[in-house]
């Protein structure tokens, strides 16, 4: 816990206790209690408080709790997004029942720049916006587009849901925390959203396994093989490493638009892993850009 979450978590304690001045008598005591009370402050705001108007074609199916293991994040479209309140579930679930065969609104939840939480299928129904992994998974907007940068609140938001949907769901592995795009072709959850998820989602997932002490979260997945890592060559294991290089902040060599976690082993992403061996203080063939079991092992602990 750092200083800084200590001033957020207070200044959004008192934003969802309606007080829109900071004054100096309420944030003069600070300490883990405070930040407790401000966790607590998270909740969720279930459909019938937001004007939810009923499920059509039937209702969506139950959730299954025994069978969720992803945790998928998603964006609200290309473009649009940014607005908070009642309203966006609300239209969000018009939006979705255009189509007669949609039950309604098709996320489980849907998280605001605010930092509302809105509950929508919740952990009683199946998520219906990750196409071919909807029985594993729950779904959760956060209500921005593509290129918009999540708030400080809607990411705050997002961990806390993130814990809770373990309790919520009784599950004693930690959840897999993906973007849309890594179970369908899609541009979703766009740039911004897709760095949180392969850099600080894959830190609290780590976080949560350790605390589960399960879903192996803290081991080091197996060496791949020098084979994996040649420039212009695709390999799944490169996104791992990819998100290694991410979490530990090795990032400095992109294409542009910020260094991305993907299986394309590239140019950057030697130059990246190169940085990273001449922080261990290794030189010559020990700093040549491609990863050895040693560096795989750091890498990734
Ligand atoms: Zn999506």
């Amino acid at each position: 816990m750092s200083t800084t979450d200590n001033t957020f978590s207070r200044r959004r304690l008192l934003q969802i206790a309606g007080v829109s001045a900071v004054g100096a008598t309420a944030v003069a005591v600070a300490g883990p209690g405070q930040w407790a009370s401000a966790e607590a402050a998270h909740t969720i705001i279930p459909r019938s408080r937001w004007g939810f108007t009923g499920w059509q074609a039937g209702g969506p199916p139950r959730l299954d709790k025994g069978a969720i293991t992803h945790f998928v994040v998603h964006y609200h479209g290309a473009t649009g997004g940014g607005d908070s309140g009642a309203q966006v579930p609300r239209s969000i679930d018009r939006e979705h029942k255009a189509d007669p065969n949609n039950a309604g609104i098709l996320y489980n939840f849907v998280i605001t720049q605010r930092g509302e939480i809105f509950g929508a299928r919740a952990y009683e129904f199946k998520s219906g916006a990750t196409h071919g992994a909807n029985d594993f998974s729950i779904g959760v907007q956060i209500h921005i587009s593509g290129s918009q940068k999540p708030s400080k609140a809607a990411l705050a938001s997002l961990e806390w849901l993130y814990r809770h949907s373990h309790a919520a769901m009784g599950k004693k592995k930690a959840l897999r925390i993906t973007g849309h795009q890594d179970h369908t072709a899609t541009a979703c959850p766009g740039g911004p959203l897709n760095r949180w998820v392969d850099g600080r989602g894959q830190e609290l997932y780590r976080e949560m396994a350790k605390k589960l002490g399960s879903g192996g979260g803290s081991s080091v997945p197996p060496y791949p093989g020098a084979s994996a890592f040649k420039v212009g060559k695709r390999h799944p294991a490169v996104k791992t490493l990819d998100q290694g290089l991410i979490r530990k902040g090795y990032t400095k060599h992109h294409d542009g638009d910020g260094y991305q976690a993907g299986t394309l082993f590239t140019r950057y992403t030697r130059a990246n892993v190169r940085d990273f061996q001449l922080a261990q203080g290794w030189t010559g063939s020990g700093a040549d850009g491609y990863p050895g079991p040693e560096t795989w092992k750091r890498l990734l602990s």
